[in-house]
């Protein structure tokens, strides 16, 4: 399984989009890895996790082929993971030769999905709801289950458990710390990548997004649980502005954990 993060922000981008703080003008300075795009996956070229407002310029900036993708899960309806007009781009006159895609996501989702595609081709057949710990194969034989997550109820929020072959990658954002019905659902997997919300980084806890301490947390529980071993590559990601760490300072709090820093154009081979 090949995972490359295309994005690594929050939704204001970092630095933010409008925002002149001194973190923001510092990460101007800097450039490199500071330069934090809005958060989204892509997996083995064909599956797409999330559609965040930069795709475009992230799929140009990493020389992507994104006519091969043929899925695409949705964690949940908040712009910065939906940019929802994106998909109206994926059929004729904008699009041609390239697969029918399939969208997975929650309620919320899959509305707003729907009015994006109205001229899609066989849409009814292509755009998928998703509940909690229901799971679903994609047609390529790829498992998911899709997991509560502790965000925006209104977006309906979901991570993802996604196995191909004989890996499986734990995908947690948005979320805070976990709900426990999703803890017991990773009982009898075990994952080789886990990718937790740091949105919050060092400052308070919150009820819809991770800490750096709640992440480091998370892969305590999960070795302790045996869901997750020495052989596990822990990745923090989506993080907010706020934080006010540049790459290097993030890394500097997590040295010693374990942890990889997730950045724009990481790539995970497992
Ligand atoms: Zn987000
Ligand atoms: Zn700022
Ligand atoms: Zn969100």
């Amino acid at each position: 399984m090949r995972i490359l993060l295309m994005g690594s922000a929050a939704a204001e981008g970092w630095p933010g989009l409008w925002c002149n703080c001194d973190v923001c003008q510092r990460a101007h300075a800097v450039g490199g890895k500071s330069i934090r795009s809005r958060s989204g996956a892509l997996i083995d070229d064909t599956l797409k996790v999330d559609l965040c407002p930069d795709t475009y310029m992230q799929a140009r900036r990493d020389g992507l082929d994104l006519s091969r993708v043929t899925d695409i899960l949705i964690t949940h309806a908040h712009n910065d993971h939906l940019a929802v007009n994106e998909l109206a781009y994926n059929t004729p006159p904008y699009a041609h030769d390239n697969p029918p895609v399939h969208v997975w996501g929650g309620e919320r989702v899959i509305e707003k999905v729907k009015s994006a595609t109205s001229r899609w081709p066989d849409q009814e057949n292509r755009l998928h709801v998703l509940k909690p710990f229901q799971p679903v194969y994609l047609r390529d034989g790829t498992y998911v289950m899709p997991l509560e997550a502790s965000h925006a109820a209104d977006s309906s929020p979901l991570n993802f458990i996604i196995r191909r072959g004989d890996k499986t990658l734990l995908y947690g954002l948005d979320s805070g710390w976990y709900p426990e019905a999703s803890w017991q659902a990773h009982a009898g997997h075990f994952f080789n990548v886990v990718i937790i919300d740091c949105t919050m980084g060092n400052l308070l806890r919150s009820s819809g997004h991770g800490t750096f301490s709640e992440a480091v947390q998370i892969k305590e529980r999960m070795l302790a649980e045996g869901t997750a071993d020495s052989s596990t590559i822990f990745v923090a990601n989506h993080f907010s502005h706020n934080i006010k760490l540049l790459h290097h300072e993030i890394e500097e709090w997590f040295a010693g954990t374990g942890f990889i820093v997730g950045y724009d154009g990481l790539v995970l081979e497992v």
